[in-house]
C-alpha cells in the first residue's frame, strides 16, 4: 500500500511559529486579515483533493503513459494522457486549485505563494506526472501579466490564471539544453504585428494533451535575421494551439520521450512550421522575461524534491514498523532506525527552507515597504537555487534511502517506492541542472554583490540562536562561522568559484539545515509537551548530529581548493 497524509500539523508550526508568515502576511495590504485557521482550511482541503483524486491514479498514470496519436490523413498528432488524468484534471479547475496565488482581477484567490508552496508539495507527492501539467501555469501567468501587451492578456491571462488554458515552457533544442544562447528557433515580424515561428524544440513538458482545449508555448527564438548573437538576442513569443480565428496553429508534436520516469507527463519533441506566435516583453531581451518563468518554476522544482521525500518517507516509516527481521520491527534495528530519522530530520528543515524562499517571494512582491520588498527579492534570488538543487538532490537521494528500508521489495514494482527514485531523479536535471543552480549562486548571487545579500542572510540566522536551546544555538553558531569564513575565501579568491560551486551551495543549504532545527526547536520551547512536540524535537535533535557534519566536508573542500589557488 503507498498512502500520503498531509504533514499539516508540521506544516502549520513552520508557517506559524517558525516562519511568523502571519507577520509577515500583516505588512502585506493584500493578506493582513489572512488568519492561519483559513490557512488551514485551504490545507485540509488539498491534502483530501491530493489524496482522493491524485494518488489513486500515480501507479496507474506510470504504467499506462501517455500516447501519441498520428491521423491517417495527415493532419495534426494529438497527445493522451493516461486515463483519469482529464477528469482528475477538470476537477481540479473547478475547485479553483490552479488560481491559488494568482491576482483577484484575473480570477485568481490572490492567496500567498507560502500557501501555494504547501499545497503543491501535496500535489506533487501523490502525483508528480500529473503535476507536470499545472506546474507552469503560474510561471506563465506571472511572465505574462508583467511582460505581455494588453492584447495578449487580455486574451489569455484569466484563462492561464484559472486553469482554463495550460502553457508549456519551450527553451530546449537538439544542440541547445544549458547553453540556450546557441539555440535555432527563428521569429519572422509578419505585416500584422504577429510572428512566424520556425524551428524544434525537445523535452517540452506538456507541450500537447488532452486536458485542456487551448495550450500556450511560452517559446525562446531569434527574430529576424540581425537577432545578436548568444543570449543577447533571444526572443520571447507566446504560441497558442489554437488561433483567435479558431485555426490550428502550425506547430506539432513528432514524438513523445519513452523516459525513465513521470511517464504521466508527456514530453515532447514540437515542430513549429511557421507557427503564429505573438512577442512577449521587448526583443532580443525574451530570456530576462523568461527568468520570471524559470524562478516561480525552480521554486516548484525544489517542491517537488520534498513532495517526493516527505511520501517516501512516511511509507518507509510505516513499512519499518510492519517488517519483521530478526524477531522485531527493522524501525528497531540501529541502521534502518537512524536511515529513517536522518531522512525526517532533512524533510523537516528542508520544508523550512522552502517556505522561506517562498515567503521571500511574497514579500518581495507584497510588503508595503519599497525597502523590505528589495530586501525580500534579494533573499529570495540568494534561496531560490539552493531550494531548487538542495531539495531536489535529497528529493532522489532520501527516496533512494527510503527504498533501502524495504529491502528487494522496494526494488519491485509492487510499492510505490521504485516508481517515486524514477519520478524523483528528473527534478536535478530541469529548470537548469543542479550544477547551473550552483554556478548561479556563486555568480549570480555571492560574486555579483560581494557577499552583501548571502551576510544578510547569515544575519537572519543568528537571530534563530537567540534563546534557543544552546544544543542547537551552538551548533548553529559554528555553521554560521564556516559559512562566513568559506564564502569570504571564495571571494577572495574568485578564480576557484565554479570548481567550488557546488561545495558552496551545499554548504550553505547545511547552514540553512542548522538554521531551520534551531528555530524550529525555539518555537518548540513555547508549545506544551505532547507527542507531536516530543517527537519533533527528536527530529531537530537528529538532524543537529546527523545532518550538520556534511557541512564540513563541503566547506573543506571551498577553503583547499581556495588555498590551492592563492
Ligand atoms: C523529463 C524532462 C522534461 C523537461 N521539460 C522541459 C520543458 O518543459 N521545457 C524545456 O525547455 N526543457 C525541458 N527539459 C529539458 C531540460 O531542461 C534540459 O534537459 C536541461 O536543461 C539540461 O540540458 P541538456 O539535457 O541538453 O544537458 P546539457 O546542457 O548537455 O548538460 C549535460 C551535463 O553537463 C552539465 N553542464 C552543461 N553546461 C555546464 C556548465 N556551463 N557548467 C557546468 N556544468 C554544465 C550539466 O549540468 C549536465 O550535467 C526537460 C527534460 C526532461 C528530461
Amino acid at each position: 500500500m503507498w498512502t500520503y497524509r498531509a504533514p499539516l500539523r508540521d506544516m502549520r508550526f513552520v508557517l506559524e511559529h517558525v516562519l511568523q508568515a502571519p507577520e509577515s502576511w500583516a505588512h502585506c495590504a493584500d493578506w493582513h486579515d489572512l488568519d492561519l485557521d483559513t490557512v488551514e482550511q485551504v490545507l485540509r482541503e488539498a491534502d483530501r483533493h491530493a489524496r482522493d483524486a491524485l494518488l489513486p491514479l500515480n501507479a496507474a498514470g506510470d504504467r499506462a503513459g501517455c500516447r501519441l496519436e498520428r491521423p491517417v490523413d495527415g493532419g495534426p498528432t494529438t497527445v493522451h494522457t493516461p486515463p483519469g488524468y482529464r477528469e482528475a484534471y477538470a476537477a481540479f479547475v473547478e475547485a479553483g486549485w490552479p488560481a491559488l496565488p494568482c491576482a483577484p482581477e484575473w480570477g485568481g484567490q490572490g492567496l500567498p505563494l507560502v500557501v501555494d508552496a504547501a499545497v503543491r508539495e501535496m500535489l506533487v507527492a501523490c502525483n508528480h506526472g500529473w503535476v507536470m501539467y499545472p506546474d507552469l501555469l503560474h510561471g506563465a501567468y506571472e511572465t505574462l501579466a508583467a511582460h505581455g501587451s494588453d492584447e495578449l492578456k487580455a486574451r489569455h491571462l484569466e484563462d492561464i490564471a484559472t486553469g482554463r488554458t495550460l502553457a508549456a515552457m519551450a527553451l530546449t533544442e537538439p544542440g541547445a539544453g544549458t547553453d540556450l544562447g546557441v539555440l535555432r528557433t527563428r521569429a519572422e515580424a509578419a505585416t500584422d504585428g504577429s510572428l512566424r515561428i520556425h524551428g524544434q524544440k525537445i523535452f517540452i513538458s506538456g507541450a500537447d494533451h488532452d486536458l485542456t482545449q487551448q495550450v500556450v508555448h511560452l517559446v525562446l527564438c531569434r527574430l529576424g535575421s540581425d537577432a545578436p548573437p548568444g543570449t543577447k538576442g533571444i526572443t520571447l513569443a507566446l504560441v497558442p494551439k489554437w488561433l483567435p480565428d479558431g485555426t490550428r496553429n502550425a506547430w506539432q508534436v513528432d514524438s513523445l520521450e519513452h523516459k525513465m520516469g513521470i511517464h504521466g507527463s508527456a514530453t515532447c519533441a514540437v515542430r513549429y512550421e511557421g507557427a503564429t506566435g505573438w512577442i512577449v516583453g521587448e526583443p532580443h531581451r525574451g530570456l530576462a522575461a523568461m527568468f520570471l518563468m524559470m524562478n516561480s518554476a525552480r521554486l516548484h522544482v525544489g517542491l517537488q524534491g520534498l513532495g517526493h521525500q516527505e511520501i517516501a518517507v512516511q511509507n518507509a516509516r510505516r513499512y519499518a514498523a510492519e517488517r519483521v527481521q530478526m524477531g522485531r520491527p527493522i524501525e528497531q534495528h540501529a541502521a534502518v532506525r537512524h536511515l529513517l530519522l536522518r531522512a525526517e530530520a532533512m524533510v523537516w528543515a528542508q520544508r523550512v527552507i522552502a517556505y522561506r524562499a517562498a515567503r521571500a517571494i511574497d514579500e518581495a512582491h507584497h510588503h508595503a515597504d519599497a525597502d523590505a520588498r528589495r530586501s525580500a527579492g534579494a533573499m529570495a534570488a540568494l534561496l531560490t537555487p539552493i531550494v531548487k538543487a538542495f531539495c531536489t538532490h535529497h528529493g532522489f537521494h532520501s527516496a533512494v534511502l527510503a527504498q533501502q528500508v524495504y529491502g528487494g521489495y522496494g526494488y519491485t514494482a509492487e510499492f510505490g517506492i521504485e516508481q517515486t527514485v524514477r519520478d524523483a531523479r528528473i527534478a536535478m536535471v530541469y529548470e537548469g541542472t543542479n550544477e547551473v543552480q550552483a554556478i548561479d549562486l556563486v555568480q549570480r548571487k555571492l560574486l555579483a554583490d560581494g557577499g552583501a545579500a548571502l551576510a544578510a542572510l547569515l544575519d537572519e540566522c543568528a537571530e534563530a540562536a537567540h534563546g534557543a536551546p544552546a544544543e542547537f544555538a551552538e551548533p548553529l553558531a559554528r555553521e554560521i562561522a564556516a559559512a562566513r569564513h568559506a564564502a569570504q575565501a571564495v571571494l577572495a579568491a574568485p578564480a576557484v568559484a565554479l570548481e567550488v560551486a557546488d561545495d558552496v551551495l551545499h554548504g550553505l543549504a547545511h547552514t540553512l539545515v542548522a538554521w531551520a532545527c534551531c528555530a524550529g526547536a525555539r518555537a518548540l520551547e513555547h508549545l506544551a509537551a505532547d507527542a507531536w512536540s516530543t517527537a519533533t524535537r527528536e527530529r531537530l535533535r537528529y538532524g543537529v548530529r546527523g545532518l550538520l557534519p556534511q557541512a564540513a566536508a563541503h566547506w573543506a573542500r571551498v577553503e583547499a581548493t581556495a588555498a590551492a589557488a592563492d
